[in-house]
């Protein structure tokens, strides 16, 4: 260890401070300024941060500068970056140097090859949008999100952000939406400030930062087990008696080559303009946490995916398994994305954040009603947005919110909406007595409120909200949107009601005590300040009618419960056709993903279970057999277990039969039975299975474990 300390002193000497390559591999403003004409750079401003659409005549001069700046930084080729609807990144490479009609080298890259490109789009799913002979789709230029480098060894490559849409116009990707949610948004809560008479705020932005949690493995030890490989999570395994500590201790600090692998990943990401605040995070053995500092919400998208991206290309570099799937051992804690998220207006001012002065409390307290009522309304689009097939292992568990959408408040601002909520009963009261009830004095502090609720899916942390239930792997994008949808169903309803009584003569704060008011009254039910965890909690939740989707199929049909389409279809973030082509995807990626596991499971039990009890069988018995005949007390118990390992070995042969045959009786279903099936027949089989092998695991001798076990997993110190 101490060999190794110096050794990462002297490197961390050697690199560069943060401060001096952050972002240099960002085509950022500074970039631009230094390398466009002052209107070329001033009209990209303004197409950047929303404000004007980008004019085409300008395309081939920020074309010209952005792969003089990217060639100078070592890139050979370009590409169009986006998010096809399968949750992954795609980008398809075009080299800057082409050879013309006579072989001499020619330069490419133009403004239109800047503005759009046509990746074939026939590979990426569609939900049946589209068929395969009409598979040209385009990807376009998002100039809200800054280009950047992805170095490789021999040079690098400058990515474009992009949408991704078909030739009429349907999206295929993930961006698309998000974009449209902001908006949805972003539009809203200015009408609203302008409602409230503030008059000179220009634009608001709908700030994101999502907390990413992550297992680091060996490397060597990982590669053993083809469900890691295949399927980022143990199909089997026993998990290590809680109380053994001996390795926990060690895990107070993080192990070298885990800081050694951070340090390079965010040092890399710096270059790409993501700053990560990194820490330990003591949940579990070997699983960590990154939490970037918060950005708007589109970038913050983004950049989660290149933070996944980067992460998983240097981990091998250090001999690490990266693991970003939700539940990868049973019985230790999961892995999610907590989606921090608030509104900001273009002074920076966080719409979200508490105040001392009452106006603004107000306004304050609106924006959060507001984003409570569209909750309350829709809350499974929320749920929704978190039902894939990792989460199905993590969601309901007791370390991870429930399955059950409830929002958290926290004593204080719970304790002011209660206040407003009751004075409403006695309608005589005038109004600025109302919220006289000790509300003008509502602490600063409030902002700093460390009052934390760790079981609620959706907590107010202070001055922000923070969705606790997206899972690890998941992209950011499908939950945010979900989220801002919600908040802009929310807004519109609040200046409805606002709106209609402003208009009838009443004073603009005065009218939003009582929308808070009625609002709050509205959505009582999907408030809860207690323990989530808790039994009890069900059943409450049960009588007040707001458990959805009991399971992740379930959860999934809640996109397309019909007041959700409605609301989506009004505030233009997804047409119906649109939404129904999402939901089939959504289904089929959560059946694909359980048909591999069900392979892998069958795999593993018949390549490595079955004859490591063979050979246990085989060890046993021949040293039983020596001994026959000697006068050994209770060698009985010693023939009952060879028996019982060899009825376990029974057990799995007519079980994994089982399962194989299970499989090939719902691939004749369609999907949504297929995905019913998965959740009352394959589950349970393939966790009797576990079961039984995880029970034999004990009996194994270490040279006849089939995999590398739990323990030889968690360890990192080597
Ligand atoms: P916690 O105590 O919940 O861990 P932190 O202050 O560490 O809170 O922030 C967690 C995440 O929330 C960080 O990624 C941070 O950038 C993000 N965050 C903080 N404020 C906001 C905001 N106004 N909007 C969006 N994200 C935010
Ligand atoms: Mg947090």
């Amino acid at each position: 260890l101490p060999r190794r300390e110096s050794f990462m002193l002297r490197e961390v000497r050697q690199f560069p401070k943060m401060r001096e390559i952050y972002g240099s591999l960002v085509f950022d403003k500074r970039a631009m300024k230094e390398s466009l004409p002052k209107e070329a750079f001033n009209h990209i401003q303004a197409a950047m941060e929303g404000l004007q659409r980008l004019d085409s005549n300008i395309a081939d001069t920020v074309a010209m500068a952005m792969k003089e700046w990217a060639i100078s930084n070592g890139a050979s080729h370009w590409a169009h970056w986006f998010h096809p609807l399968t949750e992954l990144t795609a980008e398809k490479h075009t080299a800057f140097v082409t050879a013309d009609d006579n072989g001499f080298p020619l330069e490419s890259f133009c403004g239109s090859d800047l503005m759009q490109s046509e990746p074939d789009a026939s590979s990426f799913p569609s939900g049946g949008t589209r068929s395969t002979f009409e598979a040209r789709g385009y990807s376009a230029w998002d100039p809200t999100s800054p280009a950047f480098i992805i170095k490789s060894p021999k040079g690098g490559t400058l990515c474009i952000p992009s949408v991704f849409i078909a030739y009429d116009g349907t999206p295929l990707d993930l961006k698309t939406y998000l974009l449209r949610s902001t908006e949805a948004v972003e539009t809203r809560a200015l009408k609203m400030l302008k409602l409230f008479g503030n008059r000179g705020v220009r634009y608001v932005r709908a700030t994101v930062g999502g907390e990413q949690e992550f297992f680091l493995l060996d490397r060597e030890r990982a590669r053993k087990r083809i469900d890691l490989r295949f399927c980022g999570r143990t199909l089997i395994g026993s998990p290590p008696p809680k109380d053994q500590k001996q390795e926990d201790h060690y895990f107070g600090t993080i192990p070298t080559r885990v800081l050694a692998y951070m340090e390079d990943v965010q040092r890399d990401l710096a270059r790409l303009g993501v700053d990560l605040a990194t820490r330990h995070n003591e949940a579990s053995r070997c699983q960590f946490e990154f939490a970037p500092i918060f950005s708007e919400a589109n970038k913050a998208c983004d950049q989660n995916q290149l933070t996944m991206e980067i992460m998983r290309k240097l981990a091998p570099q250090h001999n690490l398994r990266l693991l970003f799937h939700e539940k990868p051992f049973m019985g230790l804690n999961g892995s999610g994305k907590h989606v921090n998220f608030s509104l900001q207006d273009n002074e920076g001012r966080n719409l979200l954040k508490p105040s001392s002065n009452h106006r603004k409390n107000i306004i304050f307290l609106s924006f959060l009603t507001s984003f409570v009522y569209g909750v309350s309304e829709y809350s499974g689009l929320l749920q929704a947005s978190v039902s894939t097939s990792g989460n199905m292992h993590r969601l309901g568990g007791f370390e991870a919110p429930p399955a059950i959408i409830s929002v958290y408040l926290g004593e204080t601002v719970d304790k002011i909406i209660n206040a407003i909520e009751s004075e409403g009963q006695s309608e005589d009261l005038p109004a600025k007595n109302k919220i006289d009830l000790g509300l003008p004095k509502l602490p600063e502090i409030l902002a700093f409120d460390s009052d934390r609720n760790r079981t609620s899916p959706l907590a107010f942390t202070g001055d922000k909200f923070e969705f606790r239930a997206p899972g690890a792997s998941q992209a950011m994008s499908v939950p945010v949107t979900a989220l801002l949808s919600v908040w802009a169903a929310g807004l519109e309803e609040f200046m409805t009601l606002l709106e209609k009584r402003i208009n009838n003569g009443e004073e603009p704060i005065t009218a939003a005590v009582s929308v808070i008011r009625e609002l709050s009254i509205k959505s009582r039910k999907i408030r809860y300040e207690g323990d989530s965890y808790k039994n009890d909690w069900k059943e409450e939740a049960q009588k007040r009618g707001i458990v959805k989707g009991k399971t992740i199929p379930e959860g999934i049909d809640l996109f397309v419960e019909p007041k959700t389409l409605d609301m989506l279809e009004n505030i233009s973030v997804f047409k119906r056709r649109e939404m129904e082509a999402f939901h089939t995807i959504r289904k089929e990626a959560f059946v694909k993903s359980n048909e591999v596991e069900m392979f892998i499971l069958r795999d593993m039990i018949w390549e490595g279970v079955l004859p490591s009890i063979s050979k246990q069988l085989l060890l046993e018995k021949s040293s039983y057999d020596m001994l026959v005949g000697q006068k050994i007390e209770n060698m009985e118990k010693w023939s009952a277990h060879i028996t019982k390992l060899a009825e376990a070995k029974v057990f799995l042969i007519e079980k994994t039969q089982e399962l194989v045959d299970l499989k090939e009786k719902l691939s004749e279903k369609d999907v949504h039975e297929h995905a019913l099936g998965i959740v009352s027949e394959v589950v349970p089989l393939m966790e009797e299975i576990r079961k039984m092998a995880d029970s034999i695991e004990i009996y194994l001798s270490a040279d006849n474990q089939f995999y590398p076990n739990y323990r030889s997993l968690f360890s990192l110190s080597s």
